[in-house]
């Protein structure tokens, strides 16, 4: 596409929600491109057992990611393995993305950046990290066979991570900070039914080790009391940061940095719609980040016509 030309609909990032809008957009017979800065599929694509998406009860994360790609390609989305480093409105409502040197103009944009892993925080955290410490069970779990690992978080990642990890490892810990689980109770039941040791109440209050991790220390909070668990791994899950930095000065965002839209996935800004992970909602799943695509492109689709 030479400069001159423009895009109806640029999509940033490969998630469920950007492919969903790739199909949509595709399919619409708009002109459509998904830039992604590393793989399609977004977090989808570290979740090994997918059961919650309607009519697919046994799929996996890979599986999903590349189906939802084949899918948006079929009716003429376009993708490109790019990251963005700026957008500007122009005067016209024109939107203009650069993307390594290389500018993109477009009518309209759906952000769709999702949200990476939180860290803890505390001491020899980064210095082990990918030395024992890590943040995708079903990218590195399989390092961990018949060793001891423990699972920090008391989401729906967390127990699914330690479930997992439960199949591979000798022996799962999962360190909770509470004395309850956020995880949804099929897999509340699951977890109970397993293996897994439960360390209810605690945070990890120190990672040890010399070359690479081989213990954690936890602080049990009702009482102070602390344990040294001697580990080969350990996976934070504590949940998500969203990856809201590239438009924090253009768009509304939430304290938390969530983008803030109406029900439309409209953002404050005409023509920028969001879905998916970044955006401020209350459920977080592939299912919704697909239904929020199909709805951002109506939105945009009614934008351009009406412009
Ligand atoms: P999440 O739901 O935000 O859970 C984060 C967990 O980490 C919570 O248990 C939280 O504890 C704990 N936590 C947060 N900060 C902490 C800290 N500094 N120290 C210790 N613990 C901390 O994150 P998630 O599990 O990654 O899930 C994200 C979204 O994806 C959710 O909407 C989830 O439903 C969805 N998801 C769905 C599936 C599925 O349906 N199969 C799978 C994975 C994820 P508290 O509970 O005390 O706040």
């Amino acid at each position: 596409m030479s400069e001159k030309e423009i895009y109806d609909i640029v999509i940033i990032g490969g998630g469920p929600g950007g492919m969903t809008a790739g199909v949509y957009g595709g399919r619409a017979e708009l002109k459509t491109l998904i830039l992604e800065k590393s793989f399609h599929g977004g977090q989808m694509v570290s979740t090994s057992d997918i059961e919650n998406y309607p009519a697919l009860p046994e799929t996996n994360g890979i599986q999903l990611s590349n189906d939802m790609l084949e899918h948006a390609k079929k009716f003429g989305a376009k993708i490109d393995y790019k990251g963005v480093d700026s957008i500007e409105v122009l005067e016209d409502g024109t939107k203009k993305l650069v993307t390594g040197g290389e500018e993109i103009l477009t009518k309209t944009v759906i952000l769709s950046m999702g949200s990476t892993s939180r860290k803890l925080g505390i001491p020899n955290e980064e210095k082990f990290t990918g030395r024992g410490v890590g943040y995708c069970a079903i990218c590195d779990g399989g390092f961990y066979r018949n060793k001891v690992v423990a699972v920090n978080g008391g989401g729906d990642t967390a127990v699914e991570d330690a479930l997992y990890l439960s199949r591979i490892a000798s022996k799962v810990y999962l360190v909770h900070r509470r004395d309850e689980l956020r995880a949804n109770k099929t897999l509340q039941t699951r977890l109970f039914e397993s293996d897994v040791e439960v360390v209810w109440n605690s945070t990890i209050k120190e990672i040890q080790g010399d070359d690479k991790l081989n213990a954690i220390v936890t602080v049990d909070k009702t009482d102070g009391s602390e344990r040294t668990i001697e580990l080969d791994g350990l996976f934070i899950a504590i949940g998500g940061i969203p990856t809201s930095d590239l438009v924090k000065n253009l768009v509304d965002l939430d304290p938390q940095g969530y983008i803030i839209t109406n029900e439309n996935c409209e953002t404050n800004i005409p023509g920028i719609f969001a879905v998916g992970d970044i955006r401020k909602k209350s459920l977080r799943q592939i299912i919704t980040a697909a239904a929020d695509g199909a709805i951002a492109v109506h939105s945009a689709e009614k934008y351009i016509l009406e412009h």
